[in-house]
């Protein structure tokens, strides 16, 4: 990955880090996931509206580092009219990517800004919370979700 791409993901990621989409109550909320990252702090609730298989729509509301947050940000935008068999397959993709830096030929989209995550482990945890939250969700557990 060249420099210039790896600012450019860096601008994307703060962008929604400071200004998040889909950072509200969901009314209407069918399912809710909660994702605890105790390494970090990153406390979140993913909102999902089920429409039957379909994600109608999908907020988050909580406090977290900065890739956690974007992480959240992103992920209730681009899972937003997609099935739950298509939700799981995107999180695998995206699982990959973050913990390898392998960025899928096709499918991610914008997440792909997080494919730089894999060099600091660290923050494999923040920038995947999120995801089990939503999985969790989606799945209908009731359970809160943490990473470790
Ligand atoms: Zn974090």
């Amino acid at each position: 990955m060249s420099d210039e791409l790896d600012e450019l993901y860096q601008e994307v990621i703060l962008d929604h880090c400071k200004k998040p989409r889909n950072f509200r109550l969901l009314e209407g909320a069918t399912r809710l996931g909660e994702g605890y990252n105790p390494l970090c702090g990153d406390n979140y609730k993913v909102y999902v509206k089920m429409d039957g298989e379909v994600v109608a729509d999908a907020s988050f509301q909580g406090s977290g580092c900065c890739i956690s947050k974007a992480s959240a940000s992103l992920m209730t935008d681009a899972v937003k009219g997609r099935t739950k068999t298509e939700v799981k397959a995107l999180f695998a993709l995206v699982h990959d990517m973050i913990t390898t830096g392998r960025v899928a030929a096709q499918g991610v989209g914008k997440l792909a800004v997080f494919a730089g995550v894999h060099k600091f482990p660290a923050r494999v945890k923040c920038a995947i919370l999120a995801w089990h939250a939503l999985v969790a969700a989606v799945d209908g557990a009731e359970t809160p979700v943490s990473t470790e």
